[in-house]
């Protein structure tokens, strides 16, 4: 599943491609009706036919299509992508194209998802952020308040792991970066919420925040089939110390890389680093 730092790469990628271009919708051909959400579909074609494209962002794992009336929220989910190209044919397997968005100057911008678990919703820009997708999202790492999340973490008897991935309670942290934080804070992933100090409870705030930089730096991690676009090859898995390193040698101490499941997630760790706490 892309992660935070992926869909900030695909972001990044397809503003090359289309911020200031000003690009028009000119048609939107939907193959796949179930992807788009609380919307009729022929209302959801109405709306966004003749909008101009001025940009994408993001907000936690969620693109937003910037338009001049609406924002349009997209959801990758597993296996979602998207392709701008100007050749309507470069996409020789049509089958998994859900959504097609023809834009002006014969620009094609492709939706295409082999899992079909993505979403899209629409929104204008006064009601785009009490839409589903978006209104329990808690806030990313760099603007999360420090003494509401080391209270959140110190009031759980959950493993930590589990309360970090928990879109509620901060936004934008999935399974390998999980780990890939934990190791880097020398915390154990099975460690309860309420067994950590305050100044663990930063460590592994700030840790956040550099191991999602240094991943958005690197294009995100491409482990199973995350494309960010044409141009761009990730080079972040290289850099992984535990996650996927089950067997190996611990990169700091040289013990084995232990793996386990937290709340049924595959989680890698060294029991040497990480040790749990008495
Ligand atoms: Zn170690």
């Amino acid at each position: 599943m892309p992660e935070l730092p992926e869909v900030e790469t695909v972001k990044r990628t397809l503003n090359v491609n289309l911020k200031n271009k000003n690009y028009i919708i000119n048609n939107v051909i939907i193959n796949f009706p179930k992807i788009i959400k609380d919307i009729e579909l022929n209302n959801f074609k109405e709306k966004l036919i003749g909008q101009t494209i001025k940009e994408v962002d993001r907000v936690g794992k969620h693109l937003l299509f910037v338009l001049n009336d609406y924002i349009l929220i997209s959801h990758l989910r597993m296996e979602g992508k998207y392709f701008f190209t100007n050749n309507r044919d470069e996409i020789k397997n049509k089958k998994h194209v859900l959504v097609e968005f023809e834009l002006s100057d014969n620009n094609f911008l492709f939706y295409y998802d082999t899992r079909r678990f993505g979403t899209m919703h629409l929104g204008n820009y006064q009601n785009f952020y009490n839409l589903k997708p978006l209104t329990k999202l808690a806030a990313e790492p760099w603007d999360i308040d420090e003494n509401w999340f080391i209270d959140k973490v110190n009031k759980s008897r959950k493993a930590i792991k589990t309360i970090i991935l928990d879109q509620h309670v901060v936004a934008g942290i999935g399974n390998i970066y999980a780990d890939e934080i934990l190791f880097k804070s020398k915390i154990n992933p099975q460690e309860r919420g309420n067994n950590l100090t305050k100044t663990e409870i930063l460590r592994i705030l700030e840790n956040s925040k550099i191991i999602l930089n240094q991943s958005i730096d690197m294009g995100g991690t491409t482990i199973k089939s995350f494309s960010a676009g044409k141009q761009i090859s990730s080079t972040f898995q290289k850099w992984l110390m535990v996650h996927t390193k089950k067997d190996q040698p611990c990169p700091k101490c040289k013990n084995i890389i232990l793996k386990t499941k937290v709340n049924g997630r595959g989680t890698y760790w060294c029991d040497h680093c990480q040790k749990l706490k008495k």
